[in-house]
């Protein structure tokens, strides 16, 4: 089968890999009908998050099961299925806690490991899912792949980054960055009822699509964004504030915009250290929360999203088949075309 390989020298290549098949008990096997570019996947490609050259790449898919071992409860034959970007156990302390996203013998597809076992990528044909009762999620019919594919990944980290912000009716918040993660975050905000919801980027298509799904805009290429938003809260600033960016500027200015006793919520990941004011934070009071978003909420956000409540369609501008799979990366990595999020289909 074909499937996007990382190589040497900060290369991916279109490769023919074998196909998986089922060799224990727990274990489905789906046949990929959608995966998703990420912008981690560029972090992979880079070198900036360290895989072994060799390793099948992706972590965003859906599918339809083409096998299931023969103690799988859940999923058979024909059913589609949503498997998140991270697997877990279930039964390790981080998971009883309900941290899945912490799981000691858990991993990310395309490089982790779980249970011990390599999890090769899902920009490929096929992938083999073990574990697929604890974590995976059957598909409503009314649910395009693409937007169920959002609710195991982009969708999952946005819900967590407002949950942990701990965003509330009549609350203030700023989502600092507006990539698919970002448009999330607004979007899961919305649910909670804001009084005001500011968006911050610099490109005009992302805050176009951030403006669509009812947050009021700042072009951080144009305003200082901190200085804006105590402008607009009597020089209050807003209660939370969310970094979906992952740099220094981006930290900087959530904290900037934030009221006394305020919380930041980050779901950026940071390649850099970045220096903390605690003199000054610490008699502002802010509180700050960062981690990997927790995927264990997926049950929930499908259903929203298959009751009209949450309508992500929008943030996917390209698809390409699997086979042309470098061209959407070309076109991913240089954000040609305006685009968001890039669909492949094997
Ligand atoms: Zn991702
Ligand atoms: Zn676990």
């Amino acid at each position: 089968m074909q499937a996007v390989m990382l190589k040497p020298e900060h290369k991916l290549a279109l490769e023919e890999v074998p196909k998986p098949s089922i060799d224990g008990p727990g274990q489905i096997l789906v046949k990929v009908t959608t995966t998703a570019i990420c912008g981690s996947d560029l972090h992979i490609k880079n070198g900036e998050i360290p895989i072994m050259p060799g390793t099948v790449i992706g972590h965003e898919f859906v599918g339809v099961v083409e096998e299931a071992a023969p103690d799988v409860r859940l999923f058979k034959p024909g059913d589609r299925v949503d498997v998140p970007a991270c697997m877990w156990c279930g039964s390790c302390p981080s998971c009883q806690r309900g941290e899945v996203q912490y799981c000691e013998t858990g991993g990310v597809w395309g490089g982790g490991f779980f249970k011990g076992r390599l999890m090769p990528g899902a920009q490929a044909e096929y992938v083999l899912v073990p574990g697929a009762d604890m974590c995976a999620l059957p598909i409503p019919d009314n649910v395009s792949d693409e937007q169920a594919i959002l609710v195991g990944d982009v969708l999952g980290t946005g819900y967590h980054a407002v949950v942990e912000g701990g965003v509330g009716p009549g609350d203030t918040v700023a989502v600092f960055g507006c990539g698919p993660v970002g448009l999330c975050a607004i979007a899961s905000a919305q649910l909670f009822s804001p009084a005001r919801l500011f968006a911050i980027d610099v490109l005009p298509n992302r805050l176009a699509l951030a403006e669509s799904l009812g947050a009021e805009v700042i072009d951080a290429s144009k305003v200082d964004p901190a200085s804006y938003i105590l402008g607009q809260t009597d020089m209050c600033g807003v209660d939370v504030a969310i970094e979906a960016v992952g740099m220094t500027a981006t930290f900087n200015q959530g904290l900037g915009s934030l009221r006394r006793g305020g919380t930041l919520s980050i779901v950026g990941l940071f390649a850099e250290p970045v220096q903390l004011g605690l003199p000054i934070l610490g008699l502002a009071g802010v509180r700050i929360s960062m981690g990997l978003g927790n995927l264990g909420h997926m049950r929930k956000l499908m259903s929203l999203v298959s009751r009209g409540k949450l309508d992500l369609s929008a943030l996917t501008t390209h698809t390409f088949p699997l086979s042309q799979a470098m061209e959407a990366y070309e076109l991913f990595e240089h954000q040609k075309d305006k685009c968001i999020k890039v669909m492949l289909k094997p």
